[in-house]
């Protein structure tokens, strides 16, 4: 990236850390700046179609009434009905649901998927609720979220704390209120009911995929390629696993309970079926004949060819940025490097490949769920993963061409596209009236 962004970046940064909504709002202007769009279609693309806010009251299981308080924004529709996930969380706010549905426009045309944005969020604290309370919810959410939503408007689908679980009681509602299977209102339900198989391992997948490919732009094979994964929950764990299978080394990997690291490479399936079959399905305590426990944070500075971020968002920040070793980073989890660290990465030559290409598995694999629940036309697990290289494989090489050919970074690249394809929409549909 030219100094100048740099600057402006790193200005923008204080002000927008707090409020997720300015950050995507000062990455649309940044990137549209570049493309050179005009006042009037930044001011359409900054701003979501619809905020619809809802107050859900859930009699809990001693009796009294609690209300929550949820959300569902539809940023753009203009390429697609809305696609964005559900989040359960204490610390959602409308300004965050409001970013997380306009990086899910962003996403969604990247990889070049018929969908815009849209995302959803209660403020609760899941861990609290008992599964009765956790069921009423959810059901409640839907009903007062339903004049909304639909298969041809808007289809969530999981996000933090939202299981497959959840996405069936959200199916089942729908299809009860409206008097006709609803299949295709939702994605990422269990495949007995309608979800798509190879659904659960696409981020990972995804992840996979973008990395064999970054890597071989730079004349690199992935075998032998030194690989750290912080996170090893859905994405980090298959991403861990698909990479140890490709023939690279998964040196090092941890979750919230510690760090692991094996110089040699980490025996990756074995770690899995000690994960699968400890209490809390964490790394903690796992023993193997060169391997030592390290803290966490360690995964993100070890001596490696690739990092693969794939936890929480704001995990690589200004001050661990410096300390990464790593050339190339490719961001599993949403969010995780700050702007002030990306410009830090940047001036180090990192790769950064951006979340909104990295982790877009799961949309496409959502995009190919909706499609199988419209036709009621199944595919196998192999249909799907043939059918998610393709999409990853054309959007990586999308997005690193127009990085070379502007000489930005990724990430810019990856916005500069994605808006591009948002604005051609716009200009194509025109405005009504
Ligand atoms: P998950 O809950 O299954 O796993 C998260 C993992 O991160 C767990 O192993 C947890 O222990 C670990 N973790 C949490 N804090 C940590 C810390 N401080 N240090 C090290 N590890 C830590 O979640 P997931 O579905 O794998 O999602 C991970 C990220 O990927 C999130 O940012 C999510 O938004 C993003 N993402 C997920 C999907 C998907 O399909 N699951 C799709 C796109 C993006």
């Amino acid at each position: 990236m030219a100094q100048k962004d740099s600057g402006v970046l790193a200005q923008a940064v204080q002000a927008v850390e707090a409020n997720p909504y300015e950050m995507f709002k000062t990455q649309v202007r940044l990137a549209g700046k570049k493309l050179g769009l005009s006042p009037d279609l930044l001011a359409i693309i900054e701003t979501p179609e619809r905020v619809l806010e809802v107050a859900i009251p859930v009699r809990m299981d001693d009796g009294h009434i609690e209300v929550f308080t949820g959300y569902r924004v539809q940023h753009s529709s203009v390429r697609g009905p809305c696609k964005g996930g559900i989040r359960y969380h204490p610390a959602v706010t409308v300004d965050e649901v409001k970013a997380l549905a306009g990086w899910m426009t962003l996403k969604c045309a990247v990889v070049d998927i018929p969908f815009g944005g849209g995302k959803g969020g209660i403020v609760c604290d899941p861990t609290k609720l008992s599964e009765g309370e956790l069921e009423r919810l959810t059901r409640r959410y839907t009903a007062m979220i339903l004049p909304l939503i639909g298969p041809n408007r808007d289809i969530p689908a999981p996000d933090v704390n939202t299981t497959a679980k959840i996405m069936n009681w959200f199916m089942d509602t729908a299809t009860a209120l409206r008097g006709e299977p609803m299949y295709a209102i939702v994605t990422g339900k269990d495949v007995a009911v309608g979800g798509a198989r190879g659904r659960r391992e696409a981020t990972g997948r995804g992840v996979m995929i973008v990395t064999q490919e970054v890597l071989a732009r730079l004349g690199k094979r992935v075998e032998g390629i030194r690989v750290a994964v912080q996170g090893f929950g859905n994405v980090g764990s298959v991403a861990a696993l698909l990479l140890h299978q490709s023939g690279a080394k998964v040196v090092g990997v941890a979750d919230i309970s510690g760090g692991l690291y094996n110089p040699n490479g980490l025996n990756i399936p074995e770690l899995l079926e000690y994960v699968e079959h400890s209490p809390k399905r964490l790394i903690a305590g796992y023993s193997a004949p060169g391997v030592s426990a390290i803290p966490a944070e360690e995964v993100l500075t070890l001596d490696v060819d690739v990092l693969v971020p794939a936890a929480l968002e704001g995990q690589i920040t200004e001050r661990n940025a410096g300390q990464i070793k790593a050339k190339i980073i490719v961001e599993g989890a949403n969010g995780p490097t700050t702007p002030e660290a990306d410009v830090i990465l940047e001036e180090r030559g990192r790769i950064v490949v951006p979340d909104i290409l990295a982790n877009a598995g799961g949309v496409v694999v959502s995009y190919f769920e909706w499609v199988q629940n419209l036709q009621y036309f199944y595919w196998d697990e192999t249909e799907t993963n043939v059918k998610l290289a393709q999409i990853m494989r054309r959007a990586f090489n999308d997005v690193w061409t127009l990085a070379q050919e502007k000489r930005v970074s990724l990430r810019i690249a990856a916005q500069i596209l994605a808006l591009s394809r948002v604005a051609e929409a716009i200009r194509l549909r025109g405005i009504f009236p």
